[in-house]
């Protein structure tokens, strides 16, 4: 395992999907992810995507993905780009999707610790809605996703399941009216929490979650002929196992440390077919 933290961090992100696009980044965004933009001009010879499919799964460390290739090898086969990235300390869900969708530091965005508040600086959905981009966020209701990103004049899907709101993602890809979709699977995190990050249970989770991007990244590739896509397999956080105080085995993500944050995105881009 790498006992280093990655060098390039999480707030690159957010510039580069505006860059994607061709909009103006959200106001307080970091410099655009330069391995991420250098790809995409690659890809689009320059053009800009007039799509992008976010799928963000939750708490899947760099090194359960290196441990257990092959949980996701059928979705490091589909896409280009792996794109190492290092994530907020503290390592927490509210905390790291504030900074992955706003481009700035945690102190900036205004979560600074484990608190599923409204962000009320400039967000990618902010910068898309001034671009007069159509924007569709699909969680569970209740998570962190669901809350910290609200109030957006965007479309909210909030479901009951995790496999309710993959249907109604794949809804949204066949309907093909929206211009970023975010589908949001936090069953990783939920399990990995309960019994162990390397549990058989936390692990099928892992793999339910790259399977399930596959499924959209081949109905995208079906369906959206027409669009200049990028789609990403992006988590918020890692994990590590510990003993909680009755002495039993579990999951958790807290610290400064590349357990926890230490994190690797999947990027593609399917080009329009002329
Ligand atoms: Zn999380």
């Amino acid at each position: 395992m790498n006992d280093q933290l990655n060098p390039v961090s999480l707030e690159s992100l957010c510039g580069a999907l505006a860059y994607a696009m061709g909009i103006e980044p959200p106001a307080h965004a970091a410099a655009p992810n330069e391995t991420l933009t250098e790809y995409i001009d690659r890809c689009l010879a320059g053009k800009k995507a007039d799509r992008v499919f976010m799928y963000n799964s939750d708490a899947i460390a760099q090194w359960v993905y290196e441990k257990y290739p092959y949980l996701s090898d059928i979705a490091r086969e589909r896409t280009d780009l792996e794109l190492p990235m290092v994530t907020v300390d503290p390592p927490k869900t509210p905390i790291a999707f504030g900074t992955m969708y706003t481009g700035a530091a945690p102190q900036v965005h205004g979560i600074v610790q484990y608190e599923k508040k409204l962000i009320i600086i400039d967000t990618l959905f902010d910068a898309l809605v001034r671009a007069g981009k159509r924007v569709a966020l699909l969680s569970r209701g209740g998570y962190s996703m669901a809350v910290i990103f609200a109030e957006r004049p965007i479309d909210y899907y909030f479901c009951k399941t995790w496999p309710d709101v993959n249907a109604k993602a794949a809804e949204l890809i066949v309907e093909d009216k929206y211009d970023f979709i975010l589908c949001y699977n936090a069953n990783f995190d939920d399990v990995m929490h309960k019994m162990t990050p390397e549990s058989v249970e936390a692990l099928s989770e892992a793999r339910f979650n790259y399977q399930t991007f596959c499924m959209f990244d081949s109905m995208i590739q079906n369906l959206w002929k027409k669009h200049n896509t990028l789609v990403g397999f992006g988590m918020d956080h890692g994990c590590h196992a510990f003993i909680n105080d009755e002495g039993l085995p579990r999951g958790t993500h807290r610290d400064n440390s590349p357990e926890d944050r230490n994190i690797v995105h999947l990027y593609k881009i399917h080009p329009a077919e002329e």
